[in-house]
């Protein structure tokens, strides 16, 4: 059976990963959203074991030492994990999966799963990115400024990913991430079984 396909999603606070990952898997119902585990504080709209698995810095250190997840990191004054065996499950029963994850934590699956597909989501422009961050009634002004330098820097590294998709209307970036996720399918590596070569080798 072909392995499924790892879609790698990242972008700056506020330009719309959550909707992006939500209306493609509305057109793949059976694509899993791999649930990381996080030392932060719940918000509104956050259900343990859906959005994420809420965990003390104790559990999450803990897990770390048990080598439980595809890879970790800190944002802000947070841990952020992804847990290894939901996804490779998945993945090994041919089903695609979709991660929302930072820069740090990209970069680390890009180094372990040399076939994860790496999707950089941008704002049309920073002005809007801010625009957009200034919306959330969440955003403190201080707040405001270091999710804009952390923007800058995500940013920065940008260019280590493999697509680019600008995100301005909900529609279009779904359709840009369907069709990366299609395009990847039909690469020839994956599809060599279709030349029908194997009996005459
Ligand atoms: P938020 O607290 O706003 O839900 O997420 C903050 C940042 O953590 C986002 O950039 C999100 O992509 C990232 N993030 C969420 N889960 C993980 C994870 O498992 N690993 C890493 N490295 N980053 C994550």
């Amino acid at each position: 059976m072909e392995r499924g396909k790892l879609l790698v999603i990242s972008g700056p606070s506020g330009v719309g990963k959550s909707t992006a990952i939500k209306g493609v898997q509305a057109l793949h119902p059976d694509m899993y959203f791999s649930i990381s585990a996080t030392t932060r504080n719940r918000r509104e709209g956050d259900v343990d074991g859906v959005t994420y698995w809420f965990k003390t810095t104790e559990e999450f250190e803990n897990m770390i030492a048990r080598g439980v997840f595809y890879e970790w990191a800190r944002y802000g004054d947070n841990y952020y994990g992804t847990p290894m065996e939901p996804v490779d499950q998945r993945l090994q029963q041919g089903l695609d999966v979709i991660m929302d994850i930072d820069v740090q934590g990209a970069l680390q699956i890009q180094k372990r799963c040399a076939d994860a597909v790496l999707i950089f989501l941008v704002a049309p422009s920073f002005a809007v990115l801010e625009q957009r961050l200034r919306g959330r009634a969440d955003t403190s002004e201080e707040d405001m400024q270091k999710r804009l330098i952390q923007a800058r820097w995500e940013y920065s590294q940008a260019g280590q990913y493999d697509y680019l998709v600008i995100s301005d209307t909900p529609e279009r970036t779904v359709k840009e991430i369907d069709c990366i996720l299609t395009a990847e399918k039909l690469r020839a590596h994956r599809r060599t079984y279709l030349l029908g070569l194997e009996e005459s080798i």
